[in-house]
Protein backbone atom coordinates (compact mmCIF):
# COMPACT_ATOMS: atom_id res chain seq x y z
CA UNK A 1 0.00 0.00 0.00
CA UNK A 2 1.16 3.62 -0.47
CA UNK A 3 1.66 6.18 1.49
CA UNK A 4 -1.52 7.87 2.80
CA UNK A 5 -1.78 11.73 4.12
CA UNK A 6 -4.68 12.96 5.92
CA UNK A 7 -5.72 16.61 6.70
CA UNK A 8 -7.85 18.03 9.10
CA UNK A 9 -9.52 20.91 10.42
CA UNK A 10 -12.85 23.24 11.08
CA UNK A 11 -14.57 24.92 7.65
CA UNK A 12 -12.86 27.48 5.57
CA UNK A 13 -8.85 26.41 6.84
CA UNK A 14 -7.15 25.96 3.30
CA UNK A 15 -7.58 22.34 4.00
CA UNK A 16 -9.18 21.89 0.44
CA UNK A 17 -6.82 23.91 -1.56
CA UNK A 18 -3.27 22.83 0.50
CA UNK A 19 -4.39 19.31 -0.06
CA UNK A 20 -4.88 19.47 -3.56
CA UNK A 21 -1.69 21.30 -4.52
CA UNK A 22 0.21 18.99 -2.39
CA UNK A 23 -1.51 16.09 -4.05
CA UNK A 24 -0.35 17.49 -7.31
CA UNK A 25 3.41 18.06 -6.52
CA UNK A 26 3.70 14.70 -5.18
CA UNK A 27 1.41 12.88 -8.45
CA UNK A 28 -1.49 11.94 -5.31
CA UNK A 29 -5.26 11.59 -5.61
CA UNK A 30 -6.94 14.08 -3.49
CA UNK A 31 -9.77 12.73 -2.11
CA UNK A 32 -12.28 15.57 -0.41
CA UNK A 33 -14.34 13.64 2.36
CA UNK A 34 -16.61 17.06 2.62
CA UNK A 35 -17.30 17.05 -1.19
CA UNK A 36 -19.54 13.09 -0.14
CA UNK A 37 -21.35 14.86 2.61
CA UNK A 38 -22.41 17.58 0.71
CA UNK A 39 -23.16 15.30 -2.68
CA UNK A 40 -25.61 14.00 -0.61
CA UNK A 41 -27.16 17.20 1.23
CA UNK A 42 -27.62 18.25 -2.48
CA UNK A 43 -29.08 15.11 -3.81
CA UNK A 44 -31.61 15.58 -1.00
CA UNK A 45 -32.32 18.74 -1.23
CA UNK A 46 -32.98 18.20 -4.96
CA UNK A 47 -35.48 15.20 -4.38
CA UNK A 48 -37.34 16.78 -1.33
CA UNK A 49 -36.24 14.49 0.72
CA UNK A 50 -36.53 15.01 4.87
CA UNK A 51 -33.12 16.46 5.80
CA UNK A 52 -34.17 15.62 9.30
CA UNK A 53 -34.71 11.40 8.63
CA UNK A 54 -31.77 9.31 8.95
CA UNK A 55 -33.82 6.30 7.66
CA UNK A 56 -34.21 8.32 4.16
CA UNK A 57 -31.48 9.61 3.77
CA UNK A 58 -29.68 6.77 4.18
CA UNK A 59 -31.82 5.32 1.47
CA UNK A 60 -31.14 7.96 -0.58
CA UNK A 61 -27.40 7.46 0.07
CA UNK A 62 -27.70 3.53 -1.03
CA UNK A 63 -28.84 4.86 -4.40
CA UNK A 64 -26.49 7.18 -5.14
CA UNK A 65 -22.68 7.15 -6.46
CA UNK A 66 -20.50 9.60 -5.73
CA UNK A 67 -17.32 9.94 -7.20
CA UNK A 68 -14.43 12.01 -6.70
CA UNK A 69 -12.18 12.85 -10.10
CA UNK A 70 -9.49 14.18 -9.00
CA UNK A 71 -7.31 12.77 -11.75
CA UNK A 72 -6.50 15.26 -14.87
CA UNK A 73 -8.48 18.27 -13.82
CA UNK A 74 -7.24 21.60 -12.32
CA UNK A 75 -10.10 21.26 -10.09
CA UNK A 76 -11.41 18.08 -9.24
CA UNK A 77 -14.46 17.25 -10.28
CA UNK A 78 -17.38 15.69 -8.31
CA UNK A 79 -19.95 13.33 -9.90
CA UNK A 80 -23.42 12.10 -8.76
CA UNK A 81 -24.74 9.58 -10.44
CA UNK A 82 -22.53 10.30 -13.25
CA UNK A 83 -23.36 14.04 -13.15
CA UNK A 84 -21.09 16.66 -12.77
CA UNK A 85 -22.34 18.99 -9.74
CA UNK A 86 -18.80 20.10 -8.43
CA UNK A 87 -20.51 23.94 -8.61
CA UNK A 88 -23.44 23.46 -7.27
CA UNK A 89 -22.03 21.56 -3.70
CA UNK A 90 -20.58 25.23 -2.79
CA UNK A 91 -24.30 26.85 -2.89
CA UNK A 92 -25.16 28.45 0.65
CA UNK A 93 -28.08 25.79 0.45
CA UNK A 94 -26.33 22.97 0.63
CA UNK A 95 -23.53 25.16 3.08
CA UNK A 96 -26.64 25.66 5.27
CA UNK A 97 -28.10 21.90 5.03
CA UNK A 98 -24.58 19.89 4.80
CA UNK A 99 -23.27 19.24 8.73
CA UNK A 100 -27.34 17.71 9.66
CA UNK A 101 -26.76 15.59 6.97
CA UNK A 102 -23.20 14.65 8.03
CA UNK A 103 -24.37 14.46 11.87
CA UNK A 104 -26.61 11.16 11.14
CA UNK A 105 -23.84 8.22 12.59
CA UNK A 106 -25.49 5.89 10.10
CA UNK A 107 -25.16 8.27 7.39
CA UNK A 108 -21.39 8.51 8.84
CA UNK A 109 -20.71 5.05 8.87
CA UNK A 110 -21.57 4.19 4.96
CA UNK A 111 -19.18 7.50 4.08
CA UNK A 112 -16.24 5.87 6.37
CA UNK A 113 -16.29 3.08 4.62
CA UNK A 114 -16.15 4.26 1.25
CA UNK A 115 -13.61 6.73 1.99
CA UNK A 116 -11.68 3.49 3.40
CA UNK A 117 -12.24 1.87 0.31
CA UNK A 118 -11.28 4.90 -2.19
CA UNK A 119 -7.97 5.19 -0.49
CA UNK A 120 -7.06 1.41 0.23
CA UNK A 121 -4.44 1.44 -2.85
CA UNK A 122 -2.66 4.62 -1.02
CA UNK A 123 -0.80 7.45 -2.89
CA UNK A 124 -3.52 9.67 -1.58
CA UNK A 125 -4.06 12.67 0.20
CA UNK A 126 -8.12 12.87 1.89
CA UNK A 127 -9.11 15.82 3.60
CA UNK A 128 -12.22 16.31 6.33
CA UNK A 129 -12.72 16.48 9.62
CA UNK A 130 -12.19 12.57 11.16
CA UNK A 131 -9.83 11.62 8.63
CA UNK A 132 -6.77 11.38 11.15
CA UNK A 133 -8.88 10.40 13.85
CA UNK A 134 -11.69 8.12 12.44
CA UNK A 135 -11.44 7.62 8.77
CA UNK A 136 -7.86 6.84 8.55
CA UNK A 137 -6.18 6.44 11.94
CA UNK A 138 -3.02 4.70 10.84
CA UNK A 139 -1.85 7.54 8.16
CA UNK A 140 1.30 7.96 7.66
CA UNK A 141 1.37 12.07 8.03
CA UNK A 142 -1.60 13.98 9.60
CA UNK A 143 -2.01 17.47 9.97
CA UNK A 144 -4.27 19.73 11.38
CA UNK A 145 -5.27 23.07 9.81
CA UNK A 146 -6.78 25.56 11.41
CA UNK A 147 -7.00 29.87 11.26
CA UNK A 148 -9.04 32.52 12.84
CA UNK A 149 -12.54 32.67 12.25
CA UNK A 150 -12.10 36.35 10.56
CA UNK A 151 -9.37 34.41 8.39
CA UNK A 152 -11.82 32.06 7.45
CA UNK A 153 -14.56 33.74 6.47
CA UNK A 154 -12.64 36.17 4.40
CA UNK A 155 -11.08 33.25 2.28
CA UNK A 156 -14.68 31.69 1.85
CA UNK A 157 -15.82 35.20 0.76
CA UNK A 158 -13.51 35.25 -1.75
CA UNK A 159 -14.11 31.54 -2.72
CA UNK A 160 -18.21 32.15 -3.11
CA UNK A 161 -17.48 35.53 -5.36
CA UNK A 162 -15.31 34.10 -7.33
CA UNK A 163 -17.54 31.53 -8.27
CA UNK A 164 -20.20 34.13 -8.68
CA UNK A 165 -22.19 33.50 -5.43
CA UNK A 166 -23.23 36.76 -3.96
CA UNK A 167 -22.16 36.91 -0.22
CA UNK A 168 -21.79 38.87 3.07
CA UNK A 169 -18.75 38.33 5.30
CA UNK A 170 -20.60 38.54 8.72
CA UNK A 171 -22.93 36.33 8.05
CA UNK A 172 -20.47 34.04 6.20
CA UNK A 173 -18.34 33.74 9.69
CA UNK A 174 -22.02 33.07 11.50
CA UNK A 175 -22.65 30.28 9.03
CA UNK A 176 -18.60 28.75 9.85
CA UNK A 177 -19.19 29.20 13.76
CA UNK A 178 -22.38 27.05 13.49
CA UNK A 179 -20.99 24.80 11.00
CA UNK A 180 -17.84 24.20 13.30
CA UNK A 181 -20.19 23.75 16.59
CA UNK A 182 -22.68 20.95 14.94
CA UNK A 183 -19.36 19.40 13.31
CA UNK A 184 -17.19 19.36 16.86
CA UNK A 185 -19.91 18.28 19.15
CA UNK A 186 -21.16 14.79 17.29
CA UNK A 187 -21.19 11.88 19.03
CA UNK A 188 -19.47 10.23 15.71
CA UNK A 189 -16.25 11.61 14.20
CA UNK A 190 -16.16 15.00 15.36
CA UNK A 191 -14.07 17.68 14.16
CA UNK A 192 -10.52 16.78 16.67
CA UNK A 193 -7.23 17.27 16.35
CA UNK A 194 -5.55 13.53 16.25
CA UNK A 195 -2.61 13.59 18.77
CA UNK A 196 0.22 12.75 16.70
CA UNK A 197 -1.56 15.33 13.60
CA UNK A 198 1.15 18.18 12.40
CA UNK A 199 -0.67 21.47 13.87
CA UNK A 200 -0.63 24.44 11.41
CA UNK A 201 -2.21 27.87 12.07
CA UNK A 202 -2.58 29.56 8.34
CA UNK A 203 -4.37 32.55 9.30
CA UNK A 204 -1.53 34.45 8.25
CA UNK A 205 0.16 32.37 5.04
CA UNK A 206 -0.44 32.44 1.95
CA UNK A 207 -1.40 28.96 0.78
CA UNK A 208 1.73 28.19 -1.74
CA UNK A 209 3.62 28.72 1.73
CA UNK A 210 1.48 26.09 3.45
CA UNK A 211 1.86 23.81 1.07
CA UNK A 212 5.43 24.01 0.96
CA UNK A 213 5.44 23.56 4.27
CA UNK A 214 3.43 20.52 4.34
CA UNK A 215 6.06 19.12 1.80
CA UNK A 216 9.10 19.29 3.39
CA UNK A 217 7.80 17.71 6.51
CA UNK A 218 6.40 14.68 4.24
CA UNK A 219 9.82 14.76 2.69
CA UNK A 220 11.86 14.67 6.56
O1 LIG B 1 -14.85 20.28 4.04
P1 LIG B 1 -16.21 20.86 3.76
O2 LIG B 1 -16.40 22.23 4.33
O3 LIG B 1 -16.59 20.79 2.32
O4 LIG B 1 -17.22 19.90 4.53
C1 LIG B 1 -18.59 20.16 4.54
C2 LIG B 1 -19.24 19.52 5.77
O5 LIG B 1 -19.21 18.09 5.65
C3 LIG B 1 -18.57 19.81 7.10
O6 LIG B 1 -19.01 21.03 7.67
C4 LIG B 1 -19.00 18.61 7.93
O7 LIG B 1 -20.30 18.79 8.45
C5 LIG B 1 -19.05 17.49 6.93
N1 LIG B 1 -17.85 16.67 6.94
C6 LIG B 1 -17.77 15.68 7.89
N2 LIG B 1 -16.70 14.83 7.91
C7 LIG B 1 -15.72 14.96 7.01
C8 LIG B 1 -15.77 15.98 6.04
C9 LIG B 1 -16.85 16.84 6.04
O8 LIG B 1 -18.65 15.57 8.73
N3 LIG B 1 -14.72 14.08 7.01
Amino acid sequence: QGPVVAVDGPAGAGKSTAARRMAERLGFLYLDSGAMYRALALKALQHGVDLRDETQLLHLLDMTRIELDGAGHQKPLVLVDGQDVTRLLRSPEVNASVSVVAGFPRIREEMVRRQREMSRAGHVIMDGRDIGTYVLPSADLKFYLTASLEARAQRRLQDLTGMGFPADLAELAEEIRHRDALDSERAVGPLKQAPDAIYIDTTDMEVDHVVDMMLSIYRQ
